[in-house]
């Protein structure tokens, strides 16, 4: 399996640390707002690396981490009269609402920074004591980069170059910096701000420290693959490695994979120029696979543009694959024989092709836009060879193979039944009913299927209300 590497800039042939194990780390989402259709690009990519890694048979521990203590964070408490963590906590549950319609699967572990702050503060202590770090006269503690050398091999800048980049940029409040390269490791508090207790001062991490300290605990000091998208390379993952490699005295991430940008207009979609869609927005419009498919529809390293068209399109290709599954199924359960014929046979040998053909496209640094043409050919043959008069284990095969190769990219081949609002309705009377007779049991029930359904509910003072999620 090649991956490309942004250390090397290479192909690489992927070679697991410990044989058969994958460990795995995803910078997740600054949880302030609802995530975007660009933070969603990451989410889906890794998630179809982790899958495909779980069809090879590999066990991987996938943590990805909700950075919850954050500038953006506390503004937003500030706008609404509330403490950080009220914000926080509630868009790490939208978060995760999103990533349930988008089939991305809960990480092993979803660490957050402000449960890890412990690790933090030791870690920074190491690095001090190493002589990486030092505390500048306010409180601040820097990393001290011309103290490892290798600072700027994964975004192949030049230390001297950085330096003198940043001589240019003067930041108020960073005077005490030894070199203009050095980066916040810890910060001192602010008036009402959330603060922890350190060894130097009163304050908070700075954002880089985090992710180093969540993959030593959650996956080790060396780990096989680190991945986010392109904007993380630097500062962010730069200063990860630096952090790690001087503290633990090893090599930190084997492989880095970096997503490139999901756009609008050929400019990235971000939430700091205002041109964005959330997850939530696209979910009003359109079943989230199909996001998830137009995601997949460009391999992850090429940028993407977003369009109205190109969603239509995923929308009418999705549809294509979803309908031959379900001639598949008829077929099978129309069909009695359990023997290919000759012809059958001839056919799975063509089936099995495509299988091979969807792998060489995976294992050649997940191109997935490759694979998906993979399935389209297995459609073209299921739909011109099963159906009526063929055989139950034909139709059967078929199906197996569309299900797992579609399941690998995280598409469920079902096409989801079209829930009316009367039924809706319905079921939710029925449970206002159960809650009257104080059978609590049958009401919980009752919201667990609508859940199923995608329907979220919520008890207000007006009475129950429901939304589609
Ligand atoms: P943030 O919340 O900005 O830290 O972003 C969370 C993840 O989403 C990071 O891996 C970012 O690199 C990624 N990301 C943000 N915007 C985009 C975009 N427009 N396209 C692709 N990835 C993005
Ligand atoms: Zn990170």
């Amino acid at each position: 399996m090649k991956i490309f590497n942004t250390l090397t800039r290479r192909k690489e042939e992927f070679v697991p640390l410990e044989s058969g194990k994958v460990k795995m780390y995803v910078c997740g989402p600054t949880v302030y707002n609802f995530i975007h259709i660009g933070n969603a690009r990451p989410m889906i990519v890794f998630d179809t690396v982790r899958r495909y890694f779980e069809y090879k048979g590999y066990e991987v521990s996938y943590v990805s981490n909700f950075t919850d203590v954050d500038d953006k964070i506390i503004q937003k408490a500030r706008e609404e009269g509330v403490e950080a963590e009220v914000i926080s906590r509630r868009f790490i549950e939208e978060c995760k609402k999103d990533m349930e319609g988008l089939n991305v699967k809960p990480a092993t572990v979803h660490p957050q920074a402000t449960q890890e702050i412990g690790g933090m503060v030791e870690m920074i202590q190491t690095l001090i004591r190493l002589g990486h770090a030092y505390k500048a006269e306010d409180g601040t503690v820097y990393f001290r980069t011309a103290s490892f050398p290798e600072y700027g091999k994964l975004s192949h800048k030049n230390l001297e170059d950085l330096q003198s980049g940043f001589r240019e940029i003067k930041v108020t409040g960073e005077e005490g910096k030894e070199d203009p390269a050095d980066f916040v490791l810890w910060k001192p508090k602010k008036e009402g701000e959330p603060y922890w207790e350190a060894p130097w001062c009163c304050g908070r991490p700075g954002w880089h420290i985090e992710c180093s300290v969540m993959a030593k605990k959650y996956l080790g000091d060396q780990i096989d693959i680190h991945a986010g998208g392109e904007d993380l390379i630097f500062p962010h993952h730069e200063n990860e490695i630096a952090q790690s490699e001087a503290a633990n005295g090893k090599p930190f991430a084997r492989y880095w994979m970096h997503n490139a940008f999901l756009n609008i207009d050929n400019r990235k979609m971000s939430k700091s120029l205002g041109n964005f869609f959330t997850v939530r927005e696209i979910s009003e419009k359109y079943d989230l696979q199909v996001l998830r498919f137009f995601m997949l529809s460009a391999h992850y390293r090429s940028p993407l543009n977003f369009s109205a068209d190109l969603m239509e399109a995923s929308r009418n290709g999705l549809e294509r694959i979803l309908t031959a599954a379900d001639r598949l199924r008829s077929a099978k359960a129309a069909a009695s024989g359990e023997t290919l014929t000759d012809k059958e046979e001839a056919n799975l040998a063509e089936a099995g092709k495509l299988k091979e053909k969807y792998e060489a496209a995976m294992e050649d640094d997940f191109n997935t836009a490759d694979a998906i043409s993979a399935v389209f050919e297995l459609v073209k043959l299921a739909n011109s060879t099963a159906g009526e008069g063929c055989s139950r284990a034909y139709a059967g095969q078929l199906l197996e193979l569309l299900e797992t190769l579609c399941g690998v990219l995280g598409i469920r081949t079902e096409k989801k039944e079209e829930v009316l609002d009367e039924e809706i309705e319905a079921l939710i009377a029925q449970r206002q009913q159960a809650r009257k007779a104080r059978d609590f049991a049958l009401a919980d029930r009752i919201r667990g299927q609508l859940s199923d359904m995608g329907i979220l509910l919520e008890d207000t003072r007006e009475g129950v209300k429901w939304k589609r999620v």
